[in-house]
């Protein structure tokens, strides 16, 4: 990929920085963490203001509403939107960056009518019903039934770790459809709506004290045939291709802002005063703290990289590779040894600002020491993520 910017990737730029220095100041403050109808009305608020100015589905191929971007302007896009600070995708992030992309490749034309001009615009949030009690790393284990009965699956079991839940209007759905199939070929991706009779959604709260989490609980419920993408009891191969963009490029704005991140950590060890033995000074004299943010930098830098030929990749077969696995281990180790960093600068005051202290005030590094914790699980713990880039990257024997 050539990263020279065209005139026309420069006209793009310019175009989205105008907007967004018109548009973000008029967005007001964000809701609380758990003002659930509020972070709704936000989150699809953002999205609704994408779409209307153009910006929506930014890589989605024109031909499902999406803006086509080449690679180099969603580089940009991604660059420009969060260095100035504007919204995440919030709880479109099932939607947007790994449902809606299934959608595009596996789905019917009737199923992509429906639904990815809405996921578009902003008006359906989903959620992803993958992992069960007993089917989280050893996800083909699952055993949420569905039976058939003429048009409709019957639909019986539990679901847990559903982000978003409670709040999400349609999920992405895993089934067992043949009990007596091998494990990985008796399953069926399904769409299923969260309003359907026999769903019980019950929020779980985290160590972090939020509760995006949730249990989901299916009791016969009759979810129509016409909502199965892909074949029946081909839904592995399907969920491979969700898992190929939900690891393979959706923790790319995290990383931009998290190199925000350590610019600002890096301001903050400039400001902080230590007592030595000898007298006052900042955590930037001291050697190792520098070398220690130095270091970061050049992993954030060598991710950015790898996220280039990710995206660039992707745009050229479609379809993230298992570069992405690479991507989410590293970003999940560095993650936490910055978080461990943070902690280190902030000293005791890390314990009250996690509870409640903000930007400025370095809040926000101090309450991510949890929330990082769970980057190294989410869409995949590292350990299976090492198992993915040692089948599939370095050609070692299968997992047993
Ligand atoms: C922030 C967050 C958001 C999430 N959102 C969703 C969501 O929206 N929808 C959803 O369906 N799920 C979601 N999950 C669940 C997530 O996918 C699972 O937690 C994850 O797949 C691990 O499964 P598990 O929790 O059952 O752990 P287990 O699979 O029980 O793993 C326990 C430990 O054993 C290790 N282990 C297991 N198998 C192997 C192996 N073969 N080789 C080496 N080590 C192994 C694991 O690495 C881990 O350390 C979310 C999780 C998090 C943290």
């Amino acid at each position: 990929m050539d990263i020279r910017f065209t005139a026309d990737e420069l006209a793009f730029r310019d175009e989205l920085r105008s907007w967004l220095g018109a548009v973000l100041p008029t967005l007001g403050d964000p809701p609380e963490r758990d003002d659930w109808p509020g972070r709704r009305e936000w989150d699809t608020g953002w999205q609704q203001m994408l779409y209307e100015a153009g910006y929506a589905g930014i890589n989605w191929p024109s031909e499902f509403g999406g803006r086509g971007s080449t690679p180099t302007e969603h580089l940009i896009f991604l660059e420009e939107t969060t260095r100035m600070g504007a919204p995440y995708v919030g709880m479109n992030f099932v939607a947007q960056l790994h449902a809606g992309p299934t959608l595009i490749l596996e789905a019917t034309a009737e199923q992509q009518a429906r639904h990815l001009p809405a996921m578009l615009r902003g008006d359906e949030v989903w959620c992803q019903g993958f992992s069960e009690p007993n089917a989280g790393s050893d996800l083909a284990s699952l055993s949420t039934r569905a039976v058939r009965d003429r048009d409709h699956y019957v639909v019986t079991g539990q679901k847990i770790w559903t982000s978003f839940g409670h709040v999400a209007d349609y999920c992405e759905l895993l089934v067992r459809t043949d009990p007596e199939a091998p494990k990985h070929r008796g399953i069926t991706w399904l769409i299923c709506p969260m309003d359907l009779p026999g769903i019980e959604v019950r929020p779980i709260a985290t160590v972090a004290g939020s509760s995006e989490f949730c249990e989901v609980f299916f009791d016969e419920v009759r979810i129509p045939v016409a909502n199965r993408v892909g074949d029946e009891n081909d839904g592995w191969r399907v969920a491979m291709v969700t898992f190929s963009f939900e690891r393979g490029t959706a923790f790319i704005s995290e990383l931009l802002g998290t190199m925000n991140q350590l610019a600002e950590m890096a301001e903050m060890a400039r400001k902080s005063s230590r007592n030595g033995s000898t007298a006052w000074h900042s955590a930037w004299e001291d050697d190792e703290i520098r070398r220690e943010i130095g270091r970061l930098q050049a992993e954030y830098d060598a991710l950015w990289a790898l996220t280039k030929r990710v995206v660039s990749q992707a745009q050229r077969t479609g379809m993230p590779g298992p570069g992405g696995s690479v991507f989410k281990l590293y970003y999940a180790d560095v993650k936490k040894r910055m978080a461990d960093l943070a902690h280190r600068l902030l000293e005791r005051e890390a314990l009250v600002l996690a509870e409640g202290g903000d930007e400025q005030t370095g809040g926000d590094m101090a309450a991510s020491r949890l929330y990082v914790l769970s980057l190294s699980i989410a869409a995949g713990t590292s350990e299976i993520q090492r198992n993915i880039i040692g089948e599939r990257i370095l050609g070692l024997p299968k997992d047993r």
